[in-house]
């Protein structure tokens, strides 16, 4: 069986993609630090603790495991805290990757696919978001990722390193089997936080900005379920299987919804009132982020099944309420 080194297999996108890679027919090696993944996630394959910043460590798991392709999830993702602390973000996130990349070179492991973010994008009023717009990300976050998709494109021209890039827009749902799903600690993002209010985890939900520039004054997301997230990720290890040359792809339906508009689609499909508040903005929220490329289904044949609404939340509320929360 083809190995997949997955790093943070741990985490909420990770352990979805070990999740398919095995119902695929590959063995799923996490390798995962364990500082915001949790080791029961780990289901669907080997689990080797470790640091990105770990060269020997990395060298001992490409060694032990000889993968045929890296899936690079493990990263720090809050756009909030990234504001409150850049270092952290470009240490771990940047610093980390190129670890990475370096240690796969040494191993000749050369097919790399890599979960970026549409924050690579950052506010860009009135133009459409496909692969071939400008990067100007407005936080750290987004900085490092960018920062990251040009070392990739680096180490392509000078060491063959083959890429597919992901550049999500907003991931949410869970495992329809219940077996994964979505869980941080602390929990920063919309539809779990929701959840939470919902059913009294916490007081409420706070909107964090009413005055963007949108229909309802609240920022604007597109969304897609963790399922067909993870399902393009296969198809990105099959591109570069079959040698198809470097590529980057969006991950989003196209479709957005404002802050407003999710509550009311969790108020209808829980059948329960969303308490929430009014707040102030979050740093380095973009007003709208909205995938405006079909490259994806064109290019590389992904057909988003699970990603409407309230799909997307049904599965993350049927998640939510299994208890996995509670641990
Ligand atoms: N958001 C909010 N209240 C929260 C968390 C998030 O209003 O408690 C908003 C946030 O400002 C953004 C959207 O919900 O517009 C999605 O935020 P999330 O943190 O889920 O994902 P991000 O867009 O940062 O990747």
């Amino acid at each position: 069986m083809t190995t997949i080194l997955v790093t943070g297999g741990a985490g909420y996108i990770g352990s979805h993609a070990c999740k398919v890679l095995k119902q695929a027919g590959y063995t799923p090696v996490t390798y995962d630090n364990l500082v915001t993944g949790w080791q029961d996630a780990v289901k669907f394959g080997p689990f080797e603790q470790g640091d990105l910043s770990d060269a020997d460590r990395l060298d001992a798991v490409f060694a032990k495991h000889k993968p045929a392709a890296i899936m690079h999830f493990a990263a720090l993702s809050q756009v909030g805290d990234s504001m409150k602390d850049p270092g952290t973000y470009w240490r771990n996130n940047v610093l980390g990757s190129l670890t990475l990349i370096e240690a796969a070179i040494r191993a000749n492991c050369l097919d790399f696919v890599f979960s970026s973010t549409c924050a690579t994008y950052g506010e860009q009023d009135g133009v459409v978001l496909d692969e071939t717009a400008m990067q100007a990300p407005i936080n750290a976050y987004g900085a490092s990722k960018r920062a990251i998709e040009d070392m990739l494109n680096n180490f392509g021209a000078s060491h063959g390193l083959r890429s597919v890039i992901f550049r999500y827009f907003n991931v949410a749902g869970a495992d329809p089997e219940g077996e994964v799903g979505e869980f941080h600690r602390p929990e920063t993002h919309l539809i779990p936080l929701m959840l939470d209010a919902i059913d009294g985890k916490r007081p409420a939900l706070t909107i964090f900005g009413t005055d963007y520039d949108t229909p309802d004054g609240t920022c604007i997301r597109d969304y897609v379920h963790v399922m067909d997230l993870v399902e393009a990720h296969l198809l990105g290890v099959k591109w570069l299987e079959q040698g198809k040359p470097n590529r980057v792809f969006n991950l989003g339906t196209g479709t957005g919804f404002s802050v407003r508009q999710v509550v009311a689609s969790s108020a209808n499909v829980t059948n329960r009132d969303v308490p929430m508040t009014e707040g102030p903005r979050r740093p380095g929220d973009a007003t709208a982020l909205v995938s405006g490329s079909n490259r994806a289904a064109n290019e590389l044949g992904w057909s988003p099944s699970r990603s409407t609404m309230p799909q997307m939340i049904a599965d993350a509320w049927r998640w939510h309420q299994s208890g996995h929360y509670d641990q």
